[in-house]
């Protein structure tokens, strides 16, 4: 394996990707398992050839992944599954509670609607009339090519990782966990961003923080998964929003998280963000 000028590797054999712009900015990994290597998460849409391009430059042009995985399926981790798992020919993975969403339809997305969704989403597609409202779901969904993890099996291409079930952010959310080093690879079920203040967003400023609420279907049930994966005292949080963090800081944020305070503020505060904050 080359060294990428693109991924950034935060870990042995997980290399972090941060993908587009603004408020749909959000990470990607590139993880190493066995012989294989897999995709978690696959930012919006538009973004597969930048994706594909970090993932030639480490592993070659021919090394297709053994899976692609979702923590969940928002469009800002899902938007490029499809284009990625066409191109290279693999299956995409999401929690069995999940799979609903991914396949999509109109009904089943206003079951797991978050606020967002029921205040802006919905009613913007209600104006929009039915043919528009099944092309829109059509488009996002991943029908075809989307299964369901097994929750107590082995992870496709991950052997030495564990499956941590976080719901809240969306019912079937999960975290990828491998034991031996404590990395957790968190989707938005816990991120190093704060994505639930205007200023913490104006600023990108780094922290140990749940998920945006606004975009959250159960903030009781997400709160539950935060003290789960507090729990497992992971030694580097690989969120899909900001800068993964490592050691102490990521122990004390997520310390404080679970501990109730809405945003556990570290000294990530305005780092660069390509710096891995240790
Ligand atoms: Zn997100």
């Amino acid at each position: 394996m080359k060294a990428g000028t693109l991924a950034r590797e935060i870990a042995p054999g997980v290399h972090w990707l941060p993908v587009g712009r603004g408020l749909m900015r959000a990470n990607v990994y590139l993880v190493e398992s066995g012989d294989d290597w897999v995709l978690v998460d696959a930012a919006t849409a538009g973004q597969a050839e930048v994706i594909a391009r970090a993932a030639q430059e480490l592993f070659g042009k021919a090394c297709h992944p053994a899976a692609v995985l979702l923590t969940h399926d928002h469009p800002d981790h899902a938007g490029s599954a499809r284009a990625l798992a066409e191109r290279w020919g693999v299956q995409i993975w999401v929690h069995p509670d999940e799979l609903p969403l991914a396949i999509g339809g109109m009904r089943v997305f206003a079951d797991y609607a978050n606020p967002l969704d029921r205040w802006l989403i919905l009613p913007l597609l209600g104006l929009s009339g039915e043919r528009r409202q099944q092309a829109t779901v059509t488009r996002a969904s991943l029908r075809g090519m989307v299964h369901a993890l097994d929750p107590r099996g082995k992870i496709p291409g991950l052997p030495d990782w564990e499956l941590v079930p976080t719901p809240g952010h969306t019912p079937g959310h999960v975290a990828f966990s491998r034991p031996a080093d404590g990395v957790l690879i968190t989707g938005d079920a816990v991120v190093t961003l704060d994505l639930n203040s205007l200023r913490g967003l104006a600023k990108r400023r780094q922290c140990v923080s749940g998920p945006p609420w606004v975009a959250t279907w159960s903030r009781r049930v997400a709160e539950k998964s935060i003290a789960s994966v507090a729990a497992l005292d992971p030694q580097v949080i690989a969120g899909g929003h900001g800068v993964p963090v490592a050691g102490e800081e990521a122990a004390a944020g997520l310390r404080a998280l679970a501990a109730g305070s809405r945003m556990a503020k570290t000294r990530a505060t305005e780092r660069d963000s390509r710096g891995l904050t240790r």
